[in-house]
Order: C-alpha cells, then structure tokens, then sequence
C-alpha cells in the first residue's frame, strides 16, 4: 500500500496564477519522491489548468484530487459539480464529508453516504472524513461518533468496494487550529476505525484499508502519526500552501 498524502488546499489561492504557481513550486519540491502518491486537491475551478499541467509531467507523483462532489453523474442539480466531470477531468480521487462540509454546509451521513456511493460507482477513490468534535471529546463519545459516521456512510458499499475507500481521521478540534492530536490517541482512533470496519465487513478487510490522519500536521509531528501511529499517509491542509514546508513533510515519510 502506498502512503497517500493528501494536499487540500480548500478555499484558498485566489488566482488561477496562484495556484499554478504553488502547484509548480509543489511539484518541483517532490520531484525525487518515490515512495508515496501526492494528491493535490485544489478548489474545482483549478482543475482544468492543474490537469493540463500535470499531463505534460509524465514522472510526476503527483495525482489530482476534488474537495468534494455531487451524488449524481448528471442532470438538474444547479451549482453541483458531478463525479464524472471530475473524472473527466483527470481526478482520481474526491474528498467526502470534511467536517468543515458537514459544518458550515450541513452535510449530513446520508448525504455522505450517497456521494461515497456514487463516487465508487464512476471508479474513483472517496477520501472519507470523519472525526469527533471538542464537545465529543469531552464528553467520551469519540467511538459512538466514530461509529455512526462510518455505519451511515457505508451503507449499500459492498466488502469488494470497502477496500477502494481511503479514510481519513481528523478531529474536528485538530483541524486548522495548530493543535494536532498526541500520537497515541490518534492510533486508538485508528484501532477502533478498523474495529468498526471489522465488525461491519470482516477481520481481513479492516486489516487491508487505509487510514490517514489529518489534523494540523506538520512537519515536525508528521512521522509520529506515520511512523509510531501506523497511519498509511496524512492530510495536509494549512502546510499544503507553503511548497517548502510541504516538501519536508513528504521527506519525512
Ligand atoms: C484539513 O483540511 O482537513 C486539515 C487537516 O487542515 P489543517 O492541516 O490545516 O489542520
């Protein structure tokens, strides 16, 4: 399984120049990384130019990624944006259920569960969030949440299709706030996600998928959730905008 490292560089970048000029400085900084995928998820109206980009950089590692999608391939759906343009396009993955989605948007586990499904059904990669908040935290319902949020967005995804899904923790406390979770709790997260993938699906399974964690990762703490925590690879927010800081977190895998 290869690390994935996920680049979501959100609502950011406010020129079309921007954002080609970080993706160049990004790409240039991993020029000699082998060992893991970079997937860089910029907001949609920077994926035509990313594209053209990345198809004249055969070596390239990096992958094109969406910050989200619509749960139909097509019709009256004003202001969505389908998972078969995205493809069209040249991404291969789509990020599902951010908690700054089901926060500021009220993205609900249904709704998530109905993207996650039309996701796998076009032939790309969900990258699932899901994470407590502070209050659940607080009050020891980390694994309830977990729970929930994962039961609610696998429904009618089948054993063959659960292994295509990346998942990704991020307490929601973590995100953006420069207080990223302490290793050890980050790995009982990781445990108990894939005993709930176990419970739901079967032991081998949850032995086989992949689990990112996100949550203000840097460099400096990015190997704790690699290397001690067992994570197969992070996403990176704030430090995905900043090309040298990002080059050191890859380097550290
Ligand atoms: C995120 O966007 O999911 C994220 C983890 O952001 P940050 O790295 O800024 O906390």
């Amino acid at each position: 399984m290869k690390t994935l490292i996920i680049a979501n560089w959100k609502c950011n970048l406010l020129t079309a120049k921007s954002a080609e000029e970080l993706f160049k400085l990004l790409n240039k900084g991993l020029r000699k990384i082998r060992k893991a995928e970079i997937v860089v998820c910029p907001s949609f109206i920077y994926l035509p130019k990313l594209s053209e980009l990345l198809l004249r950089r055969k070596k390239t590692r990096i992958r094109l990624g969406a910050q989200n999608c619509f749960w139909e391939g097509k019709g009256s759906y004003t202001g969505e944006v389908s998972p078969i343009m995205l493809k069209n396009l040249g991404c291969k993955y789509i990020i599902v259920g951010h908690s700054e989605r089901r926060k500021f948007l009220n993205e609900t586990n249904q709704m998530i569960n109905r993207k996650v499904q039309a996701i796998l059904s076009f032939g790309l990669i969900p990258i699932l969030c899901i994470g407590e908040t502070k209050e659940d935290k607080e009050k020891g319902k980390i694994s309830i949440v977990l729970r929930s949020q994962i039961e609610n967005a696998l429904k009618k995804v089948s054993k063959k299709e659960i292994g295509k899904i990346v998942f990704a923790y991020e307490p929601r406390w973590a995100i953006g706030t420069g207080k990223a979770c302490s290793s050890d709790e980050a790995c009982v997260a990781r445990l108990l996600i894939q005993k709930i993938i176990a419970q739901k699906y079967s032991q081998p399974t949850a032995k086989k998928i992949q689990i990112l964690y996100g949550g203000s990762v840097n460099s400096a703490n990015v190997a704790s959730f690699v290397k001690d925590a067992g994570f197969q690879g992070v996403l990176v927010g704030s430090a995905s905008l900043d090309p040298n800081e990002f080059a050191k977190i890859v380097k550290e895998l």
